[in-house]
């Protein structure tokens, strides 16, 4: 389903630059499933809210329902994690994602791809978000 919503991204106004390998990874939240996170670097003259616009769009198209309640389990989940304008902020899009930098299943894929991508905020590469989020991994693997 990824591949095909990725498919579905070239067909807009939208280059694909880099699709990085997709990743299993264990649920957030109350939902059962496992799932599958990928990233993607695309070149696009859209400005970000329109860019949301669309990628929702695309979530509605794969069957996605919004409940009201986030983490819920769904189909497709396309955010925008990081943009070469920098910072984006007004009511409903934030750029850069608010909880990328916790996320390793946004930044291990992220990092295949735009290593060397820079958090605006903090300044740190996606390398080295990564690099310390997979330190702190391993040492919560090893608390009793
Ligand atoms: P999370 O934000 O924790 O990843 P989610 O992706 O499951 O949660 P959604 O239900 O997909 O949450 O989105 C909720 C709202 O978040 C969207 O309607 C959108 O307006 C807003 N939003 C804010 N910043 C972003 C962003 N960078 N990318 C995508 N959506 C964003
Ligand atoms: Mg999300
Ligand atoms: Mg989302």
């Amino acid at each position: 389903m990824v591949r095909a919503a990725l498919a579905d991204l070239a067909v807009h106004p939208i280059r694909l630059v880099a699709v990085s390998p997709l990743i299993r990874s264990r649920p957030v939240g109350p939902s059962q499933r496992e799932y599958v996170n990928g990233a993607a670097v695309v070149e696009t003259r859209l400005d970000p809210p329109a860019l949301l616009e669309l990628l929702q769009d695309i979530e509605a198209r794969f069957g996605r329902k919004r409940q009201g309640q986030r983490w819920r389990a769904r189909t497709l989940d396309l955010d925008i994690v990081l943009w070469s304008g920098g910072c984006w902020s007004d009511a409903t899009l934030t750029i850069p994602h608010r909880e990328f930098r916790k996320r390793a299943f946004v930044l291990c894929p992220a990092a295949r791809i735009a290593r060397l991508w820079r958090d605006p905020v903090t300044g740190h590469s996606v390398g080295h978000l990564e690099y310390r989020i997979k330190r702190r991994v391993d040492r919560s693997a090893l608390a009793p």
